[in-house]
């Protein structure tokens, strides 16, 4: 089965509740979805509920996401929130693994797997974030910390269970301000790396996964990186905080 097109933005700790609820209403406006496509949006927790308000509480093809989630179904976890929250808001995707959370909040691969499962289990769609920094990339060991974050990060993850999942190969030195443009010839071998790991841990079906590229796109640059053969879509951050910029980058990456 050829893998869909995904392209969606993560609003980071970014926005009120109105701010992005008026987003998701201005990019239903300004866009005609193809049936092969999905695109995504994730906002912080506190604008999920407002924006499924405008999203119609119905499967929509423009998919409502969280920034987290956390891996115990409940209990005395303060300022966490758990899968079944996340469902009772019938939100449709979780990313895990950004680098911010791996770097600010200290989550580990095997805290990642945990929170992967949950979700998976949850029958949320899981966006598991890899990537090497410009540390690990400058040892020659980029490719490495990517398999290992993979590998971890899947362990136990079912057969069944695939069409939930998609991947982020987003770079560390290229995300966010600051962060350095990559270029195809940077992107080429990790995408490739990481569809090879995705095969080796299952078998096959590890083809179905769709691996996005993430780290300074705009609209400049995004054909670049959906040119790549493994490269199945884009994540994109500050080129994609406006409408305008969304719908620009999109146009240009697809
Ligand atoms: C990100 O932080 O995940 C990201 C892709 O950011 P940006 O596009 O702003 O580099």
């Amino acid at each position: 089965m050829p893998r869909s097109f995904l392209f969606g933005t993560n609003f980071k700790m970014n926005q009120t509740p109105a701010e992005s609820a008026v987003f998701y209403q201005q990019l239903v406006e300004s866009l005609q979805i193809p049936p092969d496509i999905h695109l995504f949006v994730i906002p912080p927790y506190t604008s999920l509920s407002a924006v499924k308000d405008v999203a119609g509480w119905q499967p929509h093809p423009i998919w409502v996401g969280a920034q987290n989630v956390h891996w115990a179904p409940d209990g005395a976890y303060t300022g966490e929130i758990s899968v079944g929250m996340l469902r009772a808001l019938d939100v449709d995707l979780v990313v895990l693994g950004h680098a911010e959370r791996r770097r600010y909040f200290h989550e580990t691969d095997v805290e990642l797997n945990r929170k992967v499962l949950a979700a998976l289990g949850a029958g949320l769609r899981v966006l598991l974030a890899v990537g090497e920094t410009a540390e690990e990339r400058s040892f020659g060991v980029g490719g490495e910390t990517v398999l290992r974050q993979l590998r971890i990060g899947l362990h136990g993850v079912q057969p069944e269970q695939l069409g939930q999942m998609q991947i982020a190969y987003e770079p560390v030195w290229s995300i966010g301000a600051g962060g350095t443009a990559a270029s195809a010839e940077d992107v080429e071998p990790i995408a490739k790396l990481i569809r090879a790991g995705c095969e080796d841990l299952f078998a096959g079906s590890g083809t179905e996964i769709p691996i996005l590229y993430g780290g300074s796109v705009d609209p400049s640059n995004a054909a670049t990186f959906t040119a790549l053969p493994d490269i199945d879509g884009l994540f994109v951050g500050r080129a994609a905080w406006t409408v305008d910029g969304f719908v620009a980058s999109f146009h240009t990456g697809y």
